[in-house]
């Protein structure tokens, strides 16, 4: 079963909220959904959403508690009925800057709070244009896991998302996805043995209706992160189907 997660970024009035799930709780699909509204959504999105989708955040502290004025620690998000968070999207570390330092630290408190973390990487347009995307990848990987030695089953999620991919419509091919995806199994492999090899790989950017069976028939491939397509009902019920 592939896993298909809806990051709607600070999109969704409440009205369109309501309506999204109103369209999706009790539709029928094959594939896993899990949706990450904005924060203050989440328990709306909770209660309407139905058992099969699971609903998570965008983002979280590194802190359990404290004078971190507009930041949400893993421990309320987890009290809120989240039950996964994207972690240094890559919209987080261009606009707002967050380092694979700080990405570490949000990866273990969240995992402590037992949230899924989904762990985003992926390389810029120069830099895939001058051969360095499986080193860059490696590296923030490498840098953004750090101190992470273990984990409950299934909590650690892997999103490669190519910076060049995401909102534009440029899609990666199922070839290059694949072989990013091909060496982060092998990376996490040497780095935790078996349970690095089980780590589900998701492919971001660009994902639509149209392009997502070719890509999630990649070997390596366990699932997309989804932005601009898991916005309208439709499209999402189209992808998770
Ligand atoms: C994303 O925001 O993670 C993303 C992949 O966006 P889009 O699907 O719109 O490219």
């Amino acid at each position: 079963m592939k896993l298909i997660v809806g990051n709607w970024k600070m999109n969704q009035t409440l009205s369109q909220v309501k309506a999204f799930f109103e369209a999706t709780a009790h539709a029928s699909y094959k594939q896993t959904a899990w949706i990450a509204p904005q924060a203050l959504h989440i328990s709306t999105s909770l209660s309407l959403a139905g058992a099969k989708i699971k609903i998570g955040a965008q983002n979280c502290s590194e802190h359990d508690s404290g004078a971190f004025t507009g930041e949400n620690s893993p421990a309320s998000l987890k009290d809120a009925g989240a039950s996964f968070v994207l972690v240094g999207h890559s919209e987080r570390r261009q606009i707002f800057g967050e380092q694979n330092k700080t990405l570490s630290l949000k990866a273990a408190k969240a995992l402590s709070h037992k949230l899924a973390v989904i762990f985003c990487i992926g390389e810029t347009l120069a830099e895939r244009e001058s051969n360095q995307t499986l080193a860059v990848v490696k590296k923030q990987l490498r840098e953004g896991l750090e101190g992470i030695s273990s984990w409950d089953e299934g909590l650690l999620i892997v999103a490669y998302e190519p910076v060049w991919a995401i909102g534009t419509g440029k899609v990666a091919t199922p070839a290059q996805a694949q072989e990013v995806h091909a060496a982060l199994r092998a990376e996490l492999k040497e780095m935790y043995g078996e349970s690095g090899a089980k780590v589900r790989l998701l492919y971001g950017g660009s994902v639509k209706p149209d392009n997502v069976v070719e890509l999630m028939s990649q070997r390596d491939i366990d699932g997309a992160l989804v932005g601009g397509a898991s916005l309208k009902a439709n499209d999402f019920l189209a992808l998770c189907q």
